[in-house]
């Protein structure tokens, strides 16, 4: 695909702004490639130097976050807070717990965000945070301590109409659970909609939990069902085993899929005789042990150390672990074995090349921006649940899920077909989700 000159410029400054930043340069490159037809027909976001302002965020918080271990020695780690666009609403996403974080990494899930949260069409901005703190191999009582510090100082820049965190890899209920008591405990105010990804108990919604991993999976079906395909009867492989990969693969369970493998990032397992939905659930989420433990409890089921779920022949792939684990290399392998469709439950989980292989192969490629947006949108519902003081049935909350996405998937595909490029989801959910913004930043002004 050509780029469009100025769009070139855009990225050139990108890079001498942001060095060494790959994995946001990467981001922001994937955009600005989509961007052309929509700056030749709307002259007006040039003018206004929209995606200039796009790729610079509004706010970037970063903080020293210091703790002390069980034996007492006093720990610090680097804290996180990217407020990236608040023209659509309060700026809205997860936090991430993990070592590899960093500002570049926090910068590009941030912009994603921004765009994701936009294509659902509900009233979020876009934000990211984090810390470079590692959980695990740490007890319940560190994981409290470094929570607790870590929002003594971002209390000061959220709230419900400001920036709403959530859960995203190292963070889940019992993290939120911390930074809630601890924001709840220096503001002196039961501010729910402060944070989403809360205990059931404590105002946070049904769904919320399941919502990244069966958000994904049903963008995947409506993508198979314009192709008069369902993935009913289906062989699925699932990379990852954290909270979005457990809840695709149950969705793909109930949808009728036989889902054959999953991972961690030590290894694979494959079970021909389908996943023990079960088991693998006692030994992730209860017993935090690694996927090995549960090929250990299944007769037929095999671990490999170091292997990939991609080499496992499959129609459908569902990249639910990380950033670039899905790369050229996988993605011939899964075209060589017949793979109908592909959809990101992660962020940015295939490399710009593997995504090019599946395009060129015409196979159904699903954004994260879009097929894992689920989590976000759900998110948003918990908002309104708190506002609202209401708490939702399981089966009204999932409906809600089920039509944004949806909503989602039709508005790619209508805009891909609008732009040019029917059947491009990559094109369409850039472009989507870029003019619900750029229309805002425009009535807003300058700011
Ligand atoms: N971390 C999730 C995401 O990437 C959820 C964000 C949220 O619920 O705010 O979209």
């Amino acid at each position: 695909m050509t780029v469009h000159p100025r769009l070139t410029a855009v990225f050139e400054e990108v890079l001498r702004r942001n060095p060494g930043e790959t994995e946001f340069h990467q981001a922001v490159r994937e955009v600005v490639d989509s961007l052309g037809p929509v700056i030749d027909a709307r002259p007006e976001y040039a003018d206004a130097a929209v995606l200039e302002r796009l790729c610079e965020p509004e706010r970037q918080i970063i903080f020293r976050v210091p703790w002390v271990d069980d034996s007492g020695v006093i720990r610090v780690n680097r804290g996180f807070r990217v407020e990236y666009s608040s023209v659509l609403g309060p700026y809205k996403g997860g936090l991430r717990f993990h070592p590899s974080v960093y500002l570049g990494i926090v910068k590009f899930l941030g912009f994603e965000q921004v765009f994701k949260n936009a294509l659902t069409g509900m009233p979020l901005g876009g934000g990211k945070g984090g810390s470079d703190f590692d959980p695990r191999g740490r007890s319940d009582a560190e994981v409290m301590r470094f929570c607790q510090s870590f929002m003594t100082e971002l209390a000061r820049h959220i709230g419900e109409y400001t920036d709403v965190p959530a859960g995203d890899i190292g963070v889940g209920t019992r993290e939120i659970g911390y930074l809630f008591g601890q924001y709840k405990r220096i503001t002196n105010r039961y501010e729910s909609g402060a944070l989403t990804g809360k205990g059931v108990e404590w105002g946070g919604s049904l769904v919320r939990t399941e919502a990244t991993g069966y958000g994904t999976v049903l963008f995947a079906e409506e993508m198979l069902h314009t192709r008069d395909r369902s993935m009913a009867g289906l062989r699925v492989v699932v990379s990852g085993s954290g909270n979005v990969a457990l809840h695709a693969v149950e969705k793909a369970q109930q949808l009728g899929a036989h889902v054959v493998a999953c991972s961690d990032s030590h290894g694979a397992v494959l079970d021909e005789d389908g996943l023990d939905l079960d088991l693998l659930k006692q030994v992730r989420l209860a017993e935090r042990l690694p996927v090995r433990a549960y090929a250990e409890r299944r007769p037929n089921a095999r671990y490999s150390p170091d292997a990939r779920v991609w080499d496992v022949p499959a129609e459908v792939a569902l990249p639910c672990a990380t950033q670039n684990e899905l790369t050229a290399a996988d993605a011939k392998s899964l075209i060589a074995a017949g793979v109908l469709a592909v959809a990101e439950g992660a962020n940015m989980p295939t490399t710009p090349d593997a995504v090019e292989l599946f395009q060129n192969e015409r196979v159904l490629f699903a954004p994260g921006k879009a097929a894992n947006a689920g989590g976000v949108a759900t998110s948003a519902l918990e908002m309104q649940q708190n506002a609202s003081r209401d708490a939702w049935t399981f089966d009204y909350t999932e409906q809600r899920l089920a039509d944004i996405m949806r909503g989602i998937h039709d508005r790619c595909a209508a805009t891909a077909e609008e732009f040019g490029a029917p059947g491009d989801y990559v094109v369409g959910a850039n472009i989507a989700g870029f003019t619900r913004v750029a229309d805002a930043m425009l009535a807003l002004g300058v700011i």
